[in-house]
């Protein structure tokens, strides 16, 4: 039976990676994956997942407003899929996470998610709060804070590296930057 996994974290803790490892491994089996990630995130260019320490794959792009079961039914008749990996998921729709169920339930693949729990004001994101309530597997991917604790927060910090307390859940064209921290130095910088 396939399952509909969901790998958060926090900023910087090697999701990139992780997915990109897991594709390889079904690749070097002789089974055949597709990779997929939000259009929002333009990072290294459309079209694909990179990672920072160096490898990448080409990617199907998804934006908000595509039918994921449309999109992955295709590319399955076109060669038979034994996994589904979903970059960046913390921005899928709700009826995006509903298809991805379909996917694991109706066509058997599993699939497997890959992104952010929380936004910079420590805010579910909609792709992430479905995940946690339909996804079959909750893995979380660590890393951690400048004073070493678990770091399962992050904020954003501006041009001059000071936090922002508001803002829109995705900044697109800034000079913003995140960091990954603790709770309790969350705390101090946002809720405090
Ligand atoms: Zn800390």
């Amino acid at each position: 039976m396939a399952q509909l996994y969901f790998y958060y974290s926090a900023m910087n803790a090697g999701k990139s990676t992780s997915l990109l490892q897991s594709s390889y491994n079904y690749r070097e089996r002789g089974m055949n994956t597709l990779v997929m990630t939000a259009s929002i995130d333009d990072r290294y260019g459309k079209g694909k997942v990179a990672s920072r320490i160096g490898i990448e794959t080409e990617a199907q792009v998804f934006a908000a407003a595509d039918n994921l079961v449309r999109i992955i039914e295709a590319a399955h008749r076109e060669t038979p899929l034994h996994c589904v990996l979903v970059d960046e998921c913390q921005f899928l729709s709700k009826e995006q996470v509903r298809q991805l169920t379909f996917i694991v339930d109706k066509l058997d693949i599993p699939v497997l998610c890959y992104g952010l729990r929380t936004d910079f004001q420590g805010e579910l994101f909609v792709g992430s709060h479905y995940l946690l309530a339909w996804a079959d597997k909750l893995v979380e991917l660590k890393t951690i804070c400048h004073c070493g604790r678990k770091a399962n927060m992050v904020v954003r910090l501006d041009g001059d590296g000071k936090v922002m307390c508001e803002g829109e859940q995705v900044a697109i064209g800034g000079n913003e930057s995140y960091e990954s921290v603790c709770r309790k130095h969350f705390r101090e910088s946002i809720w405090d």
